[in-house]
């Protein structure tokens, strides 16, 4: 008994004399440590930054490819002119897992009628019953990748391609869009609110100012407002959304500076140097446009993993004196998805690789079902008419039998590897709309510019709701036929030779 006490006692005063030495060590450690830099702010400004809300963890699925989303932080050296701007050389090896997924008629029609206007396809692509080879390298013509075609057994390839995102018969199937609570249950839905806004509103020119009497209108901070929202609203019908920014600051981790020596690069090999002046604005670009939309590319692409991208933007119209603003009469509406690839965007070996991809995982059908149904909500929310592009634009094509959808190749479009939706109502310096932004946000209804109505944001943020509800919640969605979308190569072919820039009354220039 005694010497059990006496054991007892020992082995406390062991563990007290541990104790003690342990707190020793520690306070050695935090002694020797090197004293704390001064906080710049710098770093927590990058973690909040990086902050994504998500309600759910999203499901990791590996059967399928990110390469093509290089590491943002790592700007290349040199300009490359074979790719586009900040771009690698794709890896088309990783086409692979789609060897024998698609029939050679929906490739092709793809192809020739959403993603490519005119023949120029055809220095790429080269057809033959079975399979296709795609010339991969513009800097080497020798080299290229065999595709073999599905047989075409009747059955729609659809849905079988491997891709992170999922359709709505995959979705349905799934029983998750079944509850009348909650009609977007299980839906992972990305919202990118366009551009930065905040204090990089004039850099990246989204900012309009009418006269000294407003407040300048910044398209990055309506869009967050409008995100914010939508955010709200859609995880209320059971979607799971994300924001690729939470706050009117870059996504992007590099500096404007950390670009200067690829501008200069690229400017170079252009033959496009005028003056530090012109680096510095590329440089700028590259920052806030470039670097900032591959950044997010890569958080959606790697870790969001959505089954659609909402891209909401306002729309501007150009000016035709800038120093002396007038507000437009004639607002409008319309909406984006990936097609029309130049004849050199075509010949950039990353973008011709995710054209084929985008083909590949048959993105375009699901991209022009939804943007149906959200003209039809926007028309009805907003009566704002189609803004059309001139049919013969190289670098526009019209789609779904719809004077509101347009295929453009924007970056953002081409490089979330998912059904993406461009949406650009209202014009920032429009008669009607510049106002309904100076009065900001409100609840209820309100008299602005003589008339009874909801926010701006309200307004905007009801029409994605509802036509997000109507797509996946109608069930009988017959399948588009891509053969719809060849209205605007049918327009084109019956004006073939008129040789056509774009009206200088153009949307956004977001093309890179
Ligand atoms: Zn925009």
């Amino acid at each position: 008994m005694n010497m059990n006490r006496k054991k007892i006692a020992f082995e406390s005063a062991l563990i007290v004399l541990a104790l003690v030495a342990a707190f020793l060590v520690q306070l050695v450690i935090s002694h020797t440590r090197p004293p704390k830099m001064p906080d710049f702010d710098r770093e927590d400004e990058l973690a909040e930054k990086q902050v994504v809300t998500t309600t759910a963890p999203i499901p990791k699925e590996e059967s399928w490819n990110t390469q093509q989303v290089a590491e943002v932080s790592n700007i290349p050296a040199i300009f490359n002119p074979h790719v586009s701007s900040l771009g690698i050389e794709p890896d088309w090896t990783s086409l692979d897992v789609y060897q024998e997924k698609i029939t050679k008629k929906a490739f092709r029609e793809m192809l020739t009628k959403v993603y490519v206007k005119g023949e120029f396809w055809r220095r790429w692509f080269y057809f033959s019953d079975k399979h296709v080879d795609i010339l991969t390298s513009a800097g080497d013509l020798s080299q290229s990748y065999r595709l073999h075609f599905k047989i075409d057994d009747g059955v729609s390839s659809m849905d079988t391609a491997p891709r992170y995102w999922r359709s709505k018969e995959q979705l349905n199937e799934l029983g998750d869009l079944d509850s009348d609570l909650q009609p977007l249950k299980g839906i992972r839905i990305v919202i990118d609110p366009g551009h930065i806004g905040g204090a990089y509103a004039q850099m990246e020119e989204r900012n309009f100012i009418l006269s000294e009497e407003f407040p300048p209108v910044q398209e990055g901070n309506m869009t967050m407002i409008v995100a914010e929202m939508l955010q709200r609203q859609l995880e209320t019908l059971g979607a799971k959304v994300s924001l690729t920014r939470v706050s009117n600051a870059p996504v992007n981790p590099n500096e404007v500076e950390d670009y200067l020596p690829y501008a200069q690069s690229k400017l170079e090999q252009n033959g496009a140097i005028r003056s530090q002046m012109t680096v510095t604005k590329e440089a700028e670009r590259l920052f806030y446009r470039n670097g900032e939309i591959r950044a997010r590319a890569d958080e959606v692409n790697r870790v969001m993993k959505p089954d659609v991208v909402l891209c909401v933007h306002f729309n501007a119209s150009a000016q035709p004196d800038p120093d002396t603003p007038i507000l437009e009469d004639n607002e409008h509406f319309h909406v984006l998805v990936n097609g029309a690839y130049t004849e050199s965007e075509l010949a950039h070996d990353d973008e011709r690789y995710q054209c084929v991809l985008r083909i590949l995982q048959e993105i375009h059908t699901e991209e022009l079902r939804l943007a149906k149904h959200l003209v039809d909500s926007f028309v009805e929310e907003t009566q704002l008419p189609a803004y059309e592009y001139n049919y013969n634009s190289k670098r526009a094509v019209n789609l779904g039998d719809s004077p509101f959808i347009w295929g453009r190749n924007l970056l953002a479009n081409r490089i979330f590897t998912c059904p993406v939706i461009f949406l650009e109502p209202y014009l920032m310096n429009g008669a009607d709309s510049f106002y309904r932004m100076q009065a900001g946000g409100y609840q209820g209804l309100r008299f602005v510019n003589g008339k009874l109505r909801p926010s701006i944001y309200k307004e905007y943020t009801d029409a994605v709701v509802k036509g997000l509800v109507s797509y996946y919640t109608i069930e009988d969605d017959s399948v588009v036929e891509v053969i719809e979308s060849a209205q605007g190569l049918d327009a084109e072919l019956r004006s073939a030779e008129v040789e056509q820039v774009e009206a200088n009354h153009s949307p956004e220039e977001e093309v890179q």
